[in-house]
């Protein structure tokens, strides 16, 4: 079907009224029972590609995504877009060297040991993703085996190979390598079989049911176990259906979304009848009642099978009390799981899509508005021990392990979706941050045959560590698919085809072939502030620009040598209206600098920001380091003039070495530094004055540097004066300080 044919309306097909909580899905065949060929039994350990990628326009043809109703922009086919080498290539090839040569037997060995199939030999992944109790397995649902027996540490079983199963997915339609898709094929067939398997033993409740554990996780949350005698089956059950979505909709396998289907047909049967108190008891339990994006992914069997029943399927996941709470702008977030209910809020909205209920948007609206920017540090991530402190806290809740990496993939995830929706240019304004610095640095700088190298917790308290690894954890699965994706969100269209946004700044090229537009961007960001884009194409179009917000020293954008006269405000897009011919040159000059941002709630404490990227200040201390900065700001506001670039985005300052946050490196450094700034001080002169605080924390110098900087050095007078005037009025400065405030101001050359 056309897959991107954005008149595909799904909720026109909806008929809503059907959707009484006890339908059943009882129609949906089972999967697997004429299974595809089983996967080879000799799965190379180690897979050299020797077919040719296949074509761009092939791996189109297969691409199934959905446009939804109310979406006013919407992304391309990832095979419409080519990365060329950057920051992000970097994380991405070490990735797709891991996908290249893992094993699938290895991926489906906890599935097959389940299933009483023969293993292979293949051992299990590790970590979390391990074989479990040697009596566990056949347990059905009417079985509990104790606590002792149960083996917490393994059951999640099965989710990493979900993600790996969306990773060579989503690697497929990038390169088209032909790797990727024996993968594909040979994982979906192998699950296929443990599907049947399970079936045929009668020992299930429903012949969808497919796990790597018994049945009886599922009926113990049901009972309200807690985390410790279960895991999160829900959790595992969705990266697994995420996975063979994600293979029918950019691999093109339909035994995968009959599997995916099949299993949404066993959820229905076991939630379908329970009452709805149970339901929201059961999904507020602490981790045992997480459920990752189960109503996303049975939103989207929805949308591609054109089934309703799933849509009431993915309802019975609704979490009220946080969707009412959150739609009515009431912050009950403190104290919760982060990465619990974050991949729930992508659901939500897809399933607003799909009924029009409005209260779900507003849920979601709401709930990003208390994540972003309140409890979200520099690099994009956010949480303590993996759950959200109180509302508008930043510093207050630095502690030991702050930033799991699968919180941020998720919330990129939801902003890239409520983009779609509202065109709101902060979504992107903060994909770009949460991208560039959270998730391109959450890979380590090396490349690995068995282990992702990513990081569960990137942490921002002085001196820490990245904690690298993850073979078999939540950040390792989530971990597999980030890098691998890059391409996705670089451009988007209007739905009516009438403009490009141009999101990120990533070398690449666009192939928009509706349209005939090939656009080929030429940049070094961010290490470099330009970027060049030629666009091959006829006839109009608007090209929307996006301004990063950290932009200070102009956005200036030529067409064919001519600047254009654009309202380019930070934080927004600048749109470039015209009739394109073949061979038009935009070149977009936006100059880096080095910004010091304090915190949302400690003006103290700030993280050093070279345009996007966040700066990491080298240092095993375990204390923060303390910095003047002031004495070192230019006329502009900027700290360009203090540190020394080192090249490649590294600088220095003093005696400390900065890096940045998308390097990968495995060092201790500091992501927020603490501003000692006792004296007013400009330009390196001391006027000898203390820089007097307000109650609140912020400084006299807070103050004149507040807007960020001056267009002329009367205006810096002027604001000094102003400054003076006000802190004399409120007591905190006397008349003789304020003089000599004034007096240094003159003398200073601030360049
Ligand atoms: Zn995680």
């Amino acid at each position: 079907m056309p897959v991107h044919d954005s008149t595909y309306s799904r909720r026109s097909v909806l008929r809503l009224g059907a959707l009484a909580a006890g339908a059943t899905a009882g129609a949906v065949a089972l999967a697997g029972s004429g299974a595809a060929a089983a996967p080879s039994a000799a799965a190379p350990a180690a897979f050299v590609p020797a077919a040719p990628p296949v074509s761009r326009g092939f791996l189109r043809s297969l691409d199934r995504s959905v446009t939804l109703d109310g979406w006013t922009a919407e992304p391309f086919p990832m095979s419409d877009v080519s990365l060329a080498p950057s920051v992000a290539t970097r994380s991405q090839d070490q990735m797709l060297h891991l996908a290249r040569v893992y094993p699938v037997d290895r991926v489906l060995a906890v599935f097959r040991r389940n299933a009483g199939l023969d293993t292979k030999g293949a051992s299990a992944p590790g970590g979390w993703e391990g074989f479990g109790h040697a009596n566990e397995q056949p347990w059905g649902p009417d079985d509990y085996p104790g606590r002792a027996n149960t083996q917490t540490a393994n059951l999640l079983r099965g989710h990493y190979g979900g993600h790996f199963l969306s990773m060579v997915s989503l690697a497929y339609a990038s390169t088209g390598e032909t790797v990727f898709r024996d993968k594909v094929d040979q994982i979906v067939a192998g699950l296929g079989e443990v599907q049947t398997a399970l079936a045929a033993t009668g020992r299930f409740s429903h012949p969808g049911f497919l796990a790597a554990y018994g049945e009886w996780q599922f009926s113990q949350l049901e009972k309200y176990a807690p985390y410790g005698e279960i895991w999160a089956p829900y959790y595992t059950c969705h990266k697994i259906m995420a996975g063979l979505v994600e293979a029918h909709r950019l691999a093109g396998s339909d035994q995968a979304l009959e599997i995916a289907t099949s299993m949404a047909a066993w959820v229905h049967s076991r939630l379908s009848v329970l009452p709805q108190a149970q339901l929201d008891r059961m999904w507020g339990i602490y981790i045992a009642g997480e459920y990752g994006g189960m109503n996303e992914v049975l939103a989207d069997i929805a949308s591609v099978t054109g089934d309703d029943t799933f849509v009431g399927t993915a309802r019975l996941f609704d979490l009220n009390t946080l969707v009412d709470a959150s739609a009515a702008g009431t912050d009950t977030l403190n104290g919760k799981h982060a990465n619990q209910h974050i991949p729930q809020f992508p659901g939500y909205l897809k399933v607003h899509d799909l009924t029009g209920e409005e209260r779900y948007l507003r849920a979601v609206e709401n709930f990003w508005g208390m994540v972003v920017p309140g409890r979200t540090y520099a690099h994009g991530g956010h949480g303590e021990g993996e759950l959200f402190g109180p509302p508008n806290t930043v510093a207050g809740d630095i502690g030991a392990r702050n930033a799991e990496t699968c919180g941020t993939y998720n919330m990129l995830k939801l902003g890239r979706l409520l983009f779609f929706h509202t065109l709101d240019p902060k979504y992107m304004e903060f994909y770009e941050r949460g991208l560039l610095n959270h998730i391109v640095g959450s890979k380590k700088n090396t490349q690995s045959d068995t282990n992702p190298d990513v990081t569960y917790m990137y942490g921002v308290n002085p001196g820490t560590r990245r904690e690298y690894g993850n073979t078999g954890t939540c950040c390792g699965g989530t971990g597999l698919e980030n890098h691998v994706k890059y391409r996705d969100s670089v451009y988007f269209r209007a739905v009516d085809g009438s403009a490009l946004y141009v999101n990120l700044y990533l070398a690449s090229t666009l192939t928009w072939e509706e349209k005939g537009f090939e656009v080929v961007q030429e940049t070094q960001y961010p290490k470099v502030g330009a970027s060049r884009l030629t666009v091959n194409g006829s006839g109009q179009l608007d090209l929307r620009l996006r301004v990063p917000g950290w932009v200070r020293k102009g956005f200036t954008v030529r067409v064919n040598g001519a600047v254009q006269e654009l309202d380019a405000v930070p934080g927004t897009y600048a749109t470039v209206s015209r009739s394109w011919s073949p061979g038009d040159v935009v070149e977009i000059d936006m100059p880096l600098s080095i910004r010091a941002v304090p915190t949302i709630d400690n003006p103290a404490v700030q993280s050093i920001e070279n345009g996007p990227t966040v700066l990491l200040a080298r240092s095993a201390s375990r204390e923060y380091l303390k910095l003047s900065l002031y004495a070192h700001v230019g006329l502009d506001g900027t700290l360009d003039g203090a540190f020394t670039d080192l090249g490649d985005g590294y600088f220095r300052l003093g005696s400390t070495t900065f890096e940045p946050a998308w390097s990968g490196d495995d060092t201790q450094y500091h992501m927020y530094v603490e501003r000692s700034e006792p004296r007013v001080v400009f330009a390196g002169l001391d006027s000898g004055v203390t820089n007097a605080q307000r109650p609140n924390g912020t400084s006299f110098l807070d103050v004149v540097w507040g807007d960020g900087g001056f267009a002329d050095r009367a205006a810096f007078l002027a604001k000094v004066q102003r400054t003076v005037e006000q802190f004399t009025a409120d007591g905190l400065l006397s008349r003789r300080d304020g003089q000599k405030v004034l007096v240094t101001a003159g003398k200073a050359r601030l360049a």
